[in-house]
Parts: C-alpha cells; sequence; structure tokens
C-alpha cells in the first residue's frame, strides 16, 4: 500500500467492482446506449390524462402511434412527472392501467347471467339497459317508503344504493346525485369517500 493512502484505495476497490459487476451482470454500455436512442415511445404522441382506479386522481402519460391503417396503437402509460399529486408515480394498480387498454382478458361485451343459472352470456347495450332499468323500477316499487313509522312523509327508496366512482367529473357526479334522489334514494356514497 506504499503511495496509496486509504481514500485512493477505496476509490479503486469501487471502481473495479463496479466493472466487475457491470460485466458479471452482462451490461454492455454501448448497447445500452442505442437502446436508450432507440425507445419504443420515440416519436410517440404524449396525451395525459387521470387514472381511474381511485380517489387519489393520479395523473398519467399515455404514448400512442398512428398505424398505418389510421387506427391508433396505445404503447405506454405511465406516471406523470409534472403532477403535484404523485409526481410520476402509481401505486401497483395504477401502473397497470395499460392493461384495461390491451389486456386480453378484457371483457368487451356485457355479460348476463339470468336467474337461476350458472353461465354469463353475452348481450348488447340495449339488452342489459332495459334489464337494468326495469329491475330498478321493480326494486323501487317493492321498497318505496311514502311515510317513515311517525306517520312523516318522506318518500324514499331504500331498497336501492347508489355508489359513484372516482372517475366521474364533477359535472357528472352531480347529475347522477341529482337522478338518484329525484328516484327517491337516500343510499348515495363515492368511492372517493370509501
Ligand atoms: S395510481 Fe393508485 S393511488 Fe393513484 S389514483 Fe390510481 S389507484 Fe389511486
Amino acid at each position: 500500500m506504499n503511495g496509496i493512502n486509504r481514500r485512493d484505495f477505496l476509490k479503486v476497490g469501487a471502481a473495479t467492482a463496479g466493472a466487475v459487476a457491470a460485466s458479471g451482470l452482462g451490461f454492455d454500455l454501448a448497447r445500452a446506449n442505442t437502446i436508450k436512442q432507440n425507445l419504443k415511445i420515440a416519436g410517440s404522441q404524449e396525451l395525459h390524462s387521470i387514472c381511474p382506479y381511485c380517489a387519489v386522481g393520479c395523473s398519467l402519460v399515455a404514448y400512442t402511434r398512428r398505424n398505418a391503417d389510421g387506427s391508433t396503437r396505445l404503447l405506454q402509460i405511465e406516471g406523470d412527472p409534472s403532477s403535484p399529486v404523485n409526481e410520476g408515480r402509481l401505486c401497483p394498480k395504477g401502473a397497470t392501467a395499460m392493461q384495461l387498454a390491451v389486456s386480453r382478458r378484457r371483457i368487451e361485451k356485457p355479460l348476463y347471467r339470468a336467474p337461476g343459472s350458472n353461465s354469463w352470456v353475452e348481450k348488447d347495450w340495449n339488452f342489459m339497459l332495459d334489464k337494468i332499468a326495469q329491475n330498478f323500477k321493480a326494486s323501487r316499487d317493492r321498497t318505496f317508503v311514502a311515510q317513515d313509522v311517525a306517520g312523516n312523509t318522506v318518500n324514499r327508496t331504500e331498497g336501492i344504493a347508489f355508489a359513484g366512482g372516482a372517475a366521474f367529473s364533477s359535472e357528472e357526479g352531480y347529475f347522477a346525485t341529482k337522478v338518484m334522489r329525484t328516484l327517491g334514494l337516500v343510499h348515495l356514497e363515492q368511492q372517493a369517500r370509501v
């Protein structure tokens, strides 16, 4: 150790260890630089959105590219570093947001299971919306309370509850609340409070 002080020794040791670790793990810096220059999002369009899952409202950046046939391909979704809410970070749930668009397991059509059946059948939206309206009316008719036990007029629907989603805009939340209250619902909740 003649001529080498403790600080120099540590520097040499750290550099040697780093080089050994890099080569041992198969890092090729020249190749890494090439890959960096060919990011899959290079030249893509950058769009900003909000995570639909919870009330934290983390911001997302979606990278898309137009295909030759005019369709749009989603390349990547990640946290928006310019957001004061999440500063580029996403929780594990938000980090999977891209799967909402690309997952092969995503259900793209309404599925209906008839009473007593053990299997799901694909239906169109007209069928489903009619079904929801019919069930809604049947439950409301069955559970509507015009007067409480003290004889006060209350006109409320106790058999149905409504929960709004965190992806609601203020206007959607306002509209949904008005519609539900008009129908007599008193059990209203919002995912943001859960
Ligand atoms: S990324 Fe996670 S914390 Fe942020 S809004 Fe989505 S679900 Fe909520």
